[in-house]
């Protein structure tokens, strides 16, 4: 990310009882030190700017990690006319997890890196290889999971989510506004349940925003499910809308939610500098969100 508009936030009790009479749902635990891990390779692959080898190397390298959990990853390739004036190759990757129902929720992440002139070593450990590893660790407990998951889940690791100049139509979001597109061009969009977004997920100091543009419903659940897991201080509703990779699918009127920390550091100080560094990420900060998108994920009611 990206651009906040203004004006203006569960020890895990693994089993949450939806009546008395139905079985408990079994909802699967976070490994947060394995999504630390995975944080880490990204965060030490480099820049990764669309169109560079490291974006190339990081859409490689998410495939081949959705490879090892026994599933098969879909690379979309294509080229973009950016505000810069060149054609740039962009890559999403995706992964489908068949659930109980063909309806489906996509849950993402954007894995490109903001090219910044001042810092070319830029490499984003929260923005955006936090919520990039943690997306990782979420199939592989969702894949290893006994019970499939109600909805069927498509992961989407997007490219170019940073914008060149400025957020717009033509700029920023190329690879969510690539999925959205094609969902609608393929009416797919009509089974879309939700769409989750995480961005910035992994600062030591968690104040994740669920901003004004996010689906009510989704909202009120993740504050809803935060405090029963005694989650709800590292949870806040914000007045201020925030463009981001949900932005695509909340114009096609999916319910769509953008999980993210948009303060990174006092006053956001570390977003986009040098001081976006891995030792301001803690493997407890991705456990917390990871388990609030599990429970959206397995706890449906
Ligand atoms: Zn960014």
């Amino acid at each position: 990310m990206r651009a906040r508009i203004k004006p203006y936030r569960m020890t895990v009790m693994l089993a949450l009882l939806c009546s008395c009479h139905e079985k408990p749902i079994v909802i699967p635990e976070t490994d947060g030190g394995y999504a630390f891990k995975k944080v880490s390779e990204i965060y030490e692959i480099g820049p990764r700017a669309s169109g560079s080898e490291g974006a190339r190397k990081t859409a490689e390298f998410i495939g081949n990690e959705i490879r090892k959990y026994g599933l098969t990853p879909e690379i979309d390739e294509w080229v973009e006319k950016t505000p810069s004036g060149n054609g740039t190759v962009f890559r999403n990757v995706t992964v489908v997890i068949p659930g109980k129902k063909k309806e489906f929720m996509i849950i993402g992440s954007h894995y490109d890196t903001k090219k910044i002139e001042t810092v070319p070593e830029f490499s984003g450990a929260n923005d955006s290889a936090s919520s990039s590893g943690l997306l990782l660790s979420l199939i592989k407990t969702v894949k290893t999971n006994p019970e499939p998951p109600p909805l069927t889940l498509k992961f989407a690791f997007f490219d170019g989510e940073e914008c060149v100049y400025q957020y717009n139509d033509g700029d920023g979001l190329f690879g969510s506004r690539r999925m959205a597109g094609k969902l609608k061009e393929s009416g797919e969009d009509s089974n879309c349940r939700a769409m989750i977004a995480l961005d910035m997920v992994g600062d030591k100091n968690l104040n994740i925003s669920i901003h004004s543009d996010s689906d009510p419903v989704l909202a009120d659940r993740i504050m809803k499910m935060a405090g029963e897991r005694n989650l709800g201080k590292y949870f806040t509703k914000s007045a201020a809308s925030i463009i981001d990779d949900h932005t695509p699918f909340h114009k096609l009127g999916i319910p769509s939610v953008d999980i993210i920390d948009f303060e990174y550091g006092e006053n956001n100080m570390f977003w986009h500098t040098k001081a976006d560094t891995i030792d301001k990420i803690s493997p407890d900060s991705l456990k917390k969100v990871g388990d609030i998108v599990m429970t959206l994920i397995y706890n449906r009611k």
